[in-house]
């Protein structure tokens, strides 16, 4: 069944959108945080740009994630270094702290740059955060080891790293800002406007970017070998008492939640529950995860608490878990920016403004990381 997030569901303020439909010089699918980076800096650059969006501007993945605003990969700082090597981590993690920069200036309200906690649940993940936390010492990142926790979190968890520069987002007010930044640029915006590939290449009259995320197999089926859709199932409670001022995220990530201002906890993750079931692009919520997520929430409250939302979305998971960013399909027209494996906040508005770039004729050195032939 369908589900609404939380985000979605609050007032937003309606995208002014206008389009025609004559030939443009770029058409780009898709109106997440990617679609909509991507349009503001072509459009920033005098490029013809019109965005298509299925549905509504981050009615994807993009208005239904946990709100975390988190530097680097899908993966730690210390995992980074040892597959990409020292070199090409430090670069990875200096974009998206660069780019939380860029996020905090264009996102106003919708981001409070509180910081994350990264909590250990046993003894094997408090030795991969130490890992982690000396790598990123190492290499001169900003970060800090937690010993003494706050309850309830010490009768649960053994320590803590506390990234500083992260920060929480209402995420579809966000994107719906990002839109604006957009249109006032001078982007087309055309909501309720889903499209296929011949569709688009008869739009474009230069290029065509996906920016799909989870949709990427479906749009260009030449990828489904390279990014799976998965779904993540989150809750969000009725106002509670204040005791998460930042995001918090525990067993690599399975577990994952952040408290509002006015004290709604939005927590999600569980997918290890049923990772099968969960390898599907189909909203909808199961009994099985949300139970589990109810335990959680009440363990984290100390009481049941009311939940108003549940919800669901779908990321694009790729087998080295880093986007695909770059020219896909052999010809020289259709681009790709997406497949963040459930880390897209951040690197979605990094890669929409790296393939907007490289359209513009730019050759950022860091795009290499996401070159798609290194899968493709
Ligand atoms: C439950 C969940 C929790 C997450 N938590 C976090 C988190 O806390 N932090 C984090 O960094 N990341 C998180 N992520 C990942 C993050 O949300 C995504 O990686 C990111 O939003 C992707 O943005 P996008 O613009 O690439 O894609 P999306 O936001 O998915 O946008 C793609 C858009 O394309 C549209 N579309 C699809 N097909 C067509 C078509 N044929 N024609 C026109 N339009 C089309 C869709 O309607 C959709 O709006 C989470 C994801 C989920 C699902």
């Amino acid at each position: 069944m369908p589900t609404t997030s939380y985000w979605l569901a609050q007032p937003l303020s309606p995208v002014s959108a206008h389009s025609t439909s004559d030939p443009v010089d770029v058409v780009v699918v898709g109106g997440g945080v990617t679609g909509c980076s991507c349009a503001l800096t072509l459009a920033r650059h005098g490029v013809g740009v019109r965005l298509l969006e299925a549905d509504e501007i981050a009615s994807g993945a993009s208005g239904r994630n946990g709100g975390f605003a988190l530097r680097g990969g899908a993966f730690a700082y210390d995992d980074a270094c040892l597959r990409l090597g020292p070199e090409t981590a430090r670069q990875l993690w200096q974009l998206t702290e660069t780019t939380l920069g860029r996020l905090e200036q264009l996102a106003g309200d919708a981001f409070r740059r509180v910081g994350s906690m990264r909590l250990a649940a046993d003894e094997f993940e408090r030795s991969a955060l130490r890992s982690e936390y000396d790598a990123l010492r190492r290499d001169g990142f900003a970060v800090e080891w937690v010993d003494r926790l706050e309850p309830p979190l010490d009768a649960l968890y053994l320590a803590a790293l506390h990234h500083p520069t992260d920060g929480a987002l209402d995420p579809a007010r966000w994107v719906r800002r990002l839109a604006a930044e957009a249109i006032a640029a001078g982007a087309e915006i055309a909501e309720h406007r889903r499209v296929d590939l011949v569709e688009a290449h008869r739009l474009a009259r230069q290029a065509i970017v996906v920016a799909v995320d989870g949709s990427t197999a479906a749009f260009l089926p030449e990828l489904a070998p390279f990014v799976t859709p998965v779904r993540g199932q989150v809750l969000s409670t009725e106002p509670v008492q204040l005791r998460y001022r930042r995001p918090h995220y525990a067993r690599d990530a399975y577990d994952y939640w952040q408290q509002l201002p006015d004290g709604r906890l939005v927590l999600g993750g569980c997918r290890d529950a049923s990772f099968d079931e969960e390898r599907t692009a189909v909203d909808g919520t199961t009994a099985a995860i949300q139970t589990r997520l109810d335990v959680l929430a009440a363990a984290l409250l100390g009481s049941t608490p009311s939940v108003s939302h549940r919800w669901s979305g779908c990321w694009g998971e790729t087998p080295d878990r880093l986007p695909l960013v770059g020219r896909v399909g052999g010809g020289d027209r259709v681009w790709v920016a997406g497949g963040y494996s459930g880390h897209g906040n951040v690197l979605g508005l990094a890669c929409g403004d790296l393939v907007a770039r490289a359209i513009l004729g730019e050759r950022p050195p860091v795009l290499e990381i996401f070159d798609p032939a290194r899968l493709v």
